[in-house]
């Protein structure tokens, strides 16, 4: 049997990580040995690709973008698509999740050149509730690209000139799809090598992250590279999992560093590889959020009681930073020390009167404004609460020239409620959306008149 990856580098580095304390978080585990000099040697990778490759080919889960290529190069871009919006969509949430979105996503768009024929809105229709929205704008832009060349890139280094694909994505589309011996590492990746290699180092800071590529690069199968790469990730998933690895059944135990030390030291356990790295704390930024909607009849008191009828006003967001390009209702950032109702509704009625001409007081009858409540939405460098209300109104000017640009260009459109309902908003804007209409259900009583302004101000008399 060849040597295992732990015997063989043990004569090639110096032997300098130690157990975590009894008491010792993960977080706190002590670094590992300086592994610039880690090195496998080819039997011990032999080793471990003999036990991991068969136990992928019983073991590995049928998935929707794990089919056989069709023979030939039109084959291998079919697959080479397929594995591109696979593994993008599987940076943003787990399994079950992708396979749905997948399949929707082939089904309207099941090649490169029909996906460079969409619109970044339908793009971002289709993507709503994954999040991140900047990977669907690169989907888009990067099949342009490809589809203008003619061609599919078919090697890691030139994938990754496509608008969007990082060293990961081009490692995953290359090995998989184009049969290249290039490595890959996701998050998955990281964990299994830091437990075969009991690598404790930060595993976010670059020097490991160059390490963790090269260990990858030693290990992948030369005769398999896609099928090696989509083991290692298969085990990361499943069998090698962050909290509860189930190393007895592992195809590549008896290789594993972290699991050795964690049967010479109880204190040592597998979970400590790799180190949990505290994240930063996130910023905390206040948003007011206004849903305005506008009532199409004349005669405030003639509206719908839960407006059915009613237009929602929705904002473009700038094409760069947070969100760029996404549809959103008129949001505005407020100081922490001002984010009581009344120095909101002053931010957003200076707001809406610069966005739109509105002055809520002179060109237009409120119907209703009330306070709907607070919804938190993390991103992941941002806390943001969003203090959400719905304004009702009728305009006095022409409805249509609303949707004139805005003092600062700000692209604006007026939808119903079925559009909104298609529309692809972000899932903290859904949120939002949402908590106005239980709000509208539950204080708006669907028989009774709207209540006028008047009406509204004596009523909370
Ligand atoms: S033995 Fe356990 S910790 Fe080691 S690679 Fe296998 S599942 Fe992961």
């Amino acid at each position: 049997m060849a040597k295992s990856p732990k015997a063989a580098a043990a004569t090639t580095r110096r032997p300098t990580r130690k157990p975590r304390a009894a008491s010792a978080s993960a977080a706190s585990a002590p670094p590992s040995a300086d592994i610039e000099d880690l090195a496998v040697p080819a039997s011990a990778a032999a080793a471990v690709r003999a036990g991991l490759l068969p136990w992928y080919d019983a073991h590995r889960r049928d998935l929707p973008w794990r089919f056989s290529a069709a023979p030939g190069r039109e084959g291998k871009e079919e697959r080479a698509y397929a594995v591109w919006v696979s593994e993008v969509m599987l940076q943003q949430t787990r399994v079950p999740v992708v396979v749905d979105y997948y399949s929707r996503w082939m089904a309207r768009w099941p090649t490169v050149e029909t996906l460079a024929a969409a619109t970044q809105e339908e793009v971002n229709e289709m993507w709503a509730g994954l999040g991140y929205y900047r990977r669907a704008r690169f989907l888009l832009e990067g099949a342009k690209q490809i589809a203008e060349k003619g061609e599919f890139p078919s090697t890691a280094s030139t994938l990754r000139q496509v608008r969007g694909i990082g060293d990961y994505t081009a490692g995953a589309i290359a090995s998989i799809a184009f049969n290249e011996v290039t490595p890959l590492v996701d998050g998955n990746v990281v964990r299994v090598l830091s437990r075969l290699f009991a690598i404790a180092d930060n595993p976010k800071e670059s020097s490991t992250v160059k390490r963790f590529w090269e260990l990858a690069g030693q290990l992948v199968d030369p005769s398999r590279p896609g099928d090696f790469n989509q083991a290692m990730m298969e085990l990361g998933a499943t069998l090698c999992s962050k909290t509860k690895p189930g190393c007895s059944q592992c195809p590549v135990s008896s290789h594993c560093q972290a699991l050795e030390l964690s049967r010479e030291n109880p204190s040592v356990g597998v979970t400590d590889y790799p180190r949990v790295v505290p994240k930063s704390k996130p910023r905390c930024d206040f948003a007011a959020v206004c849903v305005v909607e506008i009532a199409q009849c004349l005669e405030p008191d003639m509206a719908d009681r839960r407006g059915k009828d009613n237009l929602f006003l929705m904002v473009k967001r700038p094409e760069q930073g947070l969100l760029a390009g996404l549809w959103e209702f008129p949001s505005v950032l407020v100081d922490e020390s001002k984010t009581d109702l009344v120095n909101r509704r002053k931010e957003m009625d200076t707001y809406l009167k610069q966005l739109l001409g509105i002055d809520l007081k002179r060109t237009s009858d409120v119907i209703l404004r009330e306070d709907v409540g607070q919804h938190v939405h993390i991103f992941s460098h941002i806390r943001l609460t969003m203090n959400v209300e719905l304004v009702i109104l009728t305009v006095k000017d022409d409805v249509g020239r609303l949707c004139e640009k805005g003092q600062d260009n700000a692209e604006l459109k007026l939808v119903d409620e079925s559009s909104i309902d298609s529309m692809g908003l972000t899932s903290g804007i859904r949120k939002v959306y949402n908590m106005v209409k239980a709000f509208k259900m539950k204080k708006l009583p669907e028989q009774s008149p709207m209540p006028t302004r008047k009406r509204s101000r004596r009523q909370k008399q």
